[in-house]
């Protein structure tokens, strides 16, 4: 077919390939939650139908894209990790990041009403991404690491701040101050001391935040080995756990068996 006179502004376009053989990171973060989660109605500080909606989105994308290793999520944010060696969309920046984000915004509202029940969504939420390339093991588990570091801060902080407003009748702003320069030691006592809470008990998924990963088991009955996707809720902080999983970070794609959600693990 000729070319058309208008075809050379397609050479205005850059080239965003990212650099070959490094992990690719993609993150998303909810616009404006603290707003929107306000405006739905969110249990403070944690609502798990909010957590739920974000692992059963994240799912929705883990399963479509089988250069996936894993994802982990926690608040209003979702970390993808691709394999290194991933080719997909010849490793095209904007490809890799619009398709995930908008894949994984379509299935938060599409799946909406799978969790919120009567809560009706008030109006089309949005996530930005971004990506990262980490070059090591060393920085991709670091990364890991930093994103599950956050989480126990923040819902340390987020739960006592929330058993001061709502049990212990504080204002917000006198229970920020309170709060003011205290180390989580502090945050610990307070919970156990005044309000006989002990931060350990409370559930994994709001101290850990949600790593979703897939597991190759061997069916019984046959030679075949199926993968599924597994939501868990392990310290990542730990060395152990990255021992347990050395192959993680080098899994080879297999096909995946589609289920109706993670399989929790037990
Ligand atoms: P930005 O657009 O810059 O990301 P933001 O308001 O989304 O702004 P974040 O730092 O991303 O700010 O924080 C997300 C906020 O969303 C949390 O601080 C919390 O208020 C709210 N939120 C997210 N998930 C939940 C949840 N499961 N339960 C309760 N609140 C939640
Ligand atoms: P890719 O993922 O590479 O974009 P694609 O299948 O989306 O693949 P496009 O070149 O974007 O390919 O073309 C979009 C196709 O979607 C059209 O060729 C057409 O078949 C279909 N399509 C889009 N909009 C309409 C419409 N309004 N009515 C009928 N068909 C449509
Ligand atoms: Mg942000
Ligand atoms: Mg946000
Ligand atoms: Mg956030
Ligand atoms: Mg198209």
């Amino acid at each position: 077919m000729a070319k058309s006179s208008f075809e050379y502004v397609k050479t205005f376009e850059l080239d965003d390939t990212l650099l070959p053989n490094t992990w690719v990171v993609v993150r998303l973060d909810g616009k404006c939650f603290h707003k929107f989660s306000e405006d739905h109605n969110f249990t403070k500080p944690n609502d798990l139908r909010a957590l739920k909606l974000m692992n059963y989105a994240a799912f929705t994308v883990f399963r479509e894209f089988n250069d996936l290793l894993m994802a982990f999520g926690q608040s209003d944010e979702y970390s993808f990790v691709f394999k290194k060696h991933c080719t997909l969309y010849k490793r095209r920046a904007a490809k890799l990041v619009t398709t995930i984000t908008s894949k994984f915004s379509a299935s938060y509202v599409f799946y909406w009403n799978k969790f919120f029940k009567e809560e009706q969504l008030k109006y089309p939420p949005s996530f930005d991404g971004r990506i990262v390339l980490y070059p090591s093991e060393e920085n991709l588990i670091d990364y890991m690491k930093w994103r599950q570091a956050d989480v126990h801060i923040n819902n340390l902080y987020n739960t006592t701040f929330w058993t001061l407003v709502k049990e212990g009748k504080l204002s917000p702003t006198q229970a920020e101050k309170r709060l003011c320069g205290t180390v989580s030691g502090d945050k610990n006592e307070i919970l156990f001391k005044e309000f006989n809470i002990n931060y350990n008990d409370e559930p994994e998924i709001f101290k850990r935040g949600t790593l979703l990963l897939k597991k190759h088991i061997n069916m019984n009955e046959s030679i075949k080995c199926i993968s599924v996707i597994v939501d868990v809720h392990d310290d990542m902080l730990k060395e152990k756990f990255w021992k347990d999983h050395k192959n993680l970070l080098f899994m080879k794609s297999k096909q995946n068996f589609i289920y109706d959600g993670p399989i929790t693990e037990i």
